[in-house]
């Protein structure tokens, strides 16, 4: 069993509460704070609870080294002016100072420690590391959900010195939403599966090959299937390593699920050339354009789709969307989705440059969930279980 952050007895507690501030920073500032107010539920809770609150997080991959560059101070300051409270700031999260100021919290205070990743312990699990870190605490509360599937210090190690341990608000939404998805979904259940590759998402496509109604590929990584069936794809994105490997998706699925495939796209020499691409049927790509988008047939047979599912899980964008011309698929599977969610669809879009793009085109609040973990949120979807999830476990 794992508890739920309501369940405890917080008044007067100092909890100490692993979130995910991995949050980009350019000169100084947050530029993305969906992760910071991701958290917010939580800590909110446990201040209204009478807790005071020592919060821990990893920012970027500074491998063991002090990188002012990666300091969570931004992510504090937006924290701060999120909560419109003061917030303390250790710059060592393990140090003797550190251990002083948690330990002097009073009355519903903050406390947010320095990046972890600037001990190289915190990613080796190290256990004299995670013995310091459980110092902060009397409650331990796991709510960085894009980090569960990591077996760190902070989110494995350091629960073993815990029996009042639990999952915040925000894993807990993760949890129930992903894994409603898959356990129990409201058929039809579409998968839209995009990006560049196929590789980081190889467990999640086999995994709802047979399962799913539709399996809807877009992006990159359409070109290897396309190619794998012998169609030619001019200079499009394919990885001869996985051709025979999505064969073997093809035949897993066939008969079970649908595997649809894009018939058309947007095309163009390079990333740079967008003024100039053109449409493109599979098949007729010139061997010096590459697709960078699904095309018009494409994005209306889609559509078409996503109207008629009752269980929607999207992960990877359809084109590279970051360059305006080639985000036109991206954003009309978006706002169909957005459009469908309020007919109680059920539609989850799946962590990293999806919710990035859904961002870009003011849609982030309009799906039942956006996962804020990628890695994680693909691991759970394929059907394995998260270290920092199971440690839970009481
Ligand atoms: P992933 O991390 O695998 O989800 O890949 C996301 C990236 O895939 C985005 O940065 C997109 O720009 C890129 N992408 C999407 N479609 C294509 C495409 N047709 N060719 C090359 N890259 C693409």
């Amino acid at each position: 069993m794992i508890k739920s952050l309501k369940t405890f007895d917080l008044k007067d507690k100092r909890v100490l509460m692993r979130v995910d501030f991995n949050v980009p920073i350019e000169n100084d500032r947050v530029t993305d704070d969906f992760r910071i107010k991701a958290a917010l539920p939580s800590i909110q809770y446990c201040l209204k609870a009478g807790a005071n609150i020592v919060l821990m997080s990893h920012l970027g991959r500074p491998n063991g080294q002090i990188d002012p560059e990666m300091s969570l101070i931004p992510a504090g300051e937006t924290l701060a002016d999120l909560l419109e409270m003061p917030i303390k700031f250790s710059d060592d999260c393990i140090s003797e100072d550190a251990h002083d100021v948690s330990l002097s919290l009073r009355g519903g205070e903050i406390h947010l420690l320095e990046n972890l990743r600037f001990h190289s312990e915190e990613t080796k699990n190290d256990t004299v590391f995670s013995t310091q870190l459980a110092k902060h605490g009397q409650v331990y509360i796991n709510d960085a959900f894009g980090t569960a599937h990591r077996a760190h210090a902070s989110n494995v190690g350091v629960t073993k010195h815990f029996s009042h341990k639990g999952m915040g608000f925000l894993v807990e939404k993760e949890l129930q939403y992903l894994s409603e998805a898959m356990n129990k979904p409201d058929r039809p259940l579409t998968v839209i599966l995009g990006g560049a590759k196929i590789d980081t998402k190889l467990n999640l496509i086999t995994h709802v090959a047979g399962m799913a109604d539709y399996i809807l590929i877009g992006g990159g990584m359409a070109f290897t299937f396309l190619k794998a069936q012998g169609r030619e794809v001019g200079n499009s994105l394919v990885d001869p390593s996985m051709l025979s490997t999505a064969k073997g998706i093809m035949a897993r699925a066939r008969g079970k699920s649908k595997l649809i495939f894009p018939t058309d796209f947007v095309c163009a020499e390079s990333l740079d050339k967008s003024q100039q691409a053109e449409i493109y049927k599979v098949g007729d790509i010139p061997n010096h354009l590459m697709g960078l988008d699904i095309g018009p047939e494409t994005i209306s047979r889609y559509l078409e789709i996503i109207l008629k599912s009752k269980t929607i899980l999207w992960n990877g964008p359809m084109g590279v969307f970051e360059v305006d011309g080639f985000h036109k698929g991206t954003e009309k599977i978006a706002k169909r989705m957005a459009d469908v969610t309020v007919n109680e669809t059920l539609t989850i879009i799946g962590g990293g440059d999806l919710a990035a793009a859904v961002n870009k085109f003011g849609l982030m609040e309009k799906f039942s969930h956006v996962s804020t973990g990628g890695g994680a949120s693909l691991e759970l979807l394929s059907g394995k279980s998260l270290p920092a999830i199971y440690s839970l476990e009481l």
